[in-house]
């Protein structure tokens, strides 16, 4: 087995956010198998490392690789996509995504995938939390994204969303599915797979099958990842059907706890948001879906206040997170008519929620730059031109490196993008491949009711 080799990447300004929270200007950081070796002075390390991969920052920002806690990849084929206009939430799922998702192959889920992973290299994120849907092609669909995931070099935590929509078929196979992959996952050696039950929501799934995605999960020791209170309807549909609201359904049917995922909580009372705290479930906020679908603001501040853990995702709106914190910010600022207010918290869970969540999940130091970490690192374009130390590193984030683009993507160890090349997959050719599949994925779409 080769050795991998020494990268330095140097001459830049360090940001090691985590507990260190340093800022080390003339910076380096050195990369040996796949873990952060040494950071210190650019020219010390230089001098003791000649022999590693140098890379030259140039002066830019040198900071950890960025993680989305909730995506979906196969969102890609909706880009320029007109569904008949939707009037609400339910709508919007039954005239765009149940049909997307519906007239997806295989292929399209392949090509799904690999653009927005394209997209993840370039925005500098290097972990997801993907939650997938191909009701036509469900099963292989999990080991058909965890292939792409392993050769565009990042990391990801898949599972295939389970819902009743489709008929008992539909439910036994995303269940078989969610199995098989959650074998793949225990047995994987790359250190850069992991596995959840998805479920997609309270409203499409019955007391039988949740009890199945939960009985799942306990058995390959793994949590849930699951949509909650979205939109009122689900609130509507759980306390109509079960005499209790959606969390409160998880909680008792023991589908919450410190490895589950709880998605949008955008209805969700103060009664439940106890439960998440209480069982140290984690939330996922998702701001631009939310504004886009019109659904409503999640109360992340007095989530965030209760002790509940909420990180950030993207709902497959983006694969950048830099752009996601910057639209949370924005939201908070709007909701509150107060623009003091969710600073810290859309910063938190950029820099210290997400990391917390992917170093519990994947079982690696992810989210920040220290020795012994798993070596996810990227230089931003950002030079910072205004002064720069611990105290401010936040501010340069969101107005300086969420501003800018990548430069250069790394991830376990592997360059992924150098100096804006990519080098692990081909982007012209990979577009080429998904503008071929899509006008026929169009017309499937179009022939569903
Ligand atoms: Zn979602």
């Amino acid at each position: 087995m080769t050795k991998d080799p020494k990268i330095l990447v140097g001459n830049g300004v360090v940001l090691t956010l985590g507990a260190d929270n340093r800022v080390i200007h003339q910076g380096a950081v050195l990369i040996e198998g796949g873990k952060i070796a040494a950071i210190g002075d650019s020219a010390g390390l230089r001098r003791d490392h000649p022999d590693a991969d140098w890379i030259d920052a140039g002066g830019k920002t040198i900071l950890p690789g960025f993680i989305c806690a909730h995506h979906h990849l196969y969102s890609t084929f909706a880009c320029g996509l007109a569904p008949k206009p939707a009037a609400n939430f339910v709508e919007t799922l039954e005239n765009l995504w149940w049909k997307l998702d519906r007239a997806l192959d295989m292929n399209d889920v392949r090509l799904s995938a690999l653009i927005p992973l394209v997209r993840c290299i370039r925005s500098g994120t290097t972990t997801i939390f993907d939650h997938h849907a191909s009701p036509s092609a469900i099963r292989g669909s999990l080991d058909v994204i965890a292939d792409a995931v392993l050769e565009s070099g990042i990391r990801a935590s898949l599972c295939y969303e389970i819902t009743d929509r489709n008929g008992q078929q539909g439910t036994d196979d995303g269940i078989a599915e969610s199995e098989a992959f959650l074998q793949r996952a225990a047995a994987d050696t790359s250190g850069r797979l992991h596995g959840l039950v998805g479920l997609h929501a309270g409203m499409t799934i019955s007391p039988e099958t949740l009890d199945r995605c939960v009985d799942l999960a306990k058995r390959y020791d793994t949590g849930l990842h699951v949509h909650v209170a979205e939109d009122k309807a689900d609130q509507v549909d759980s306390v109509a059907k079960y005499g209790m609201r959606v969390l409160e359904r998880l909680y008792v049917a023991g589908g919450l706890g410190p490895k589950t995922l709880s998605v949008h909580n955008i209805h969700i009372d103060d009664a439940e948001m106890e439960r998440l705290a209480e069982t140290h479930t984690n939330a996922v906020h998702n701001p631009q879906s939310n504004m886009n679908n019109a659904v409503g603001a999640a109360r992340v501040v007095d989530m965030a206040a209760k002790g509940i853990r909420v990180g950030l995702g993207t709902d497959g709106m983006t694969s950048d997170m830099k752009e996601e914190v910057r639209a949370g910010l924005w939201l908070r600022h709007h909701v509150a008519e107060d623009p003091r207010v969710g600073f810290m918290d859309m910063a938190n869970m950029l820099v210290t929620a997400n990391p917390a969540i992917a170093t519990q999940f994947m079982g690696r130091k992810l989210g920040e730059l220290s020795v012994g970490a798993a070596a996810d690192v990227i230089v931003s374009d950002h030079i910072p031109f205004t002064p720069l130390d611990s105290n401010n590193v936040l501010g340069h984030l969101i107005f300086g490196v969420s501003a800018s683009a990548v430069d250069t993507t790394i991830a376990d160890g592997k360059i992924l993008m150098r100096h804006k090349e990519l080098q692990t997959l081909d982007w012209a050719a990979i577009c080429q491949q998904a503008a071929k599949a899509a006008p026929q994925t169009w017309r499937r779409f179009a022939a569903i009711d």
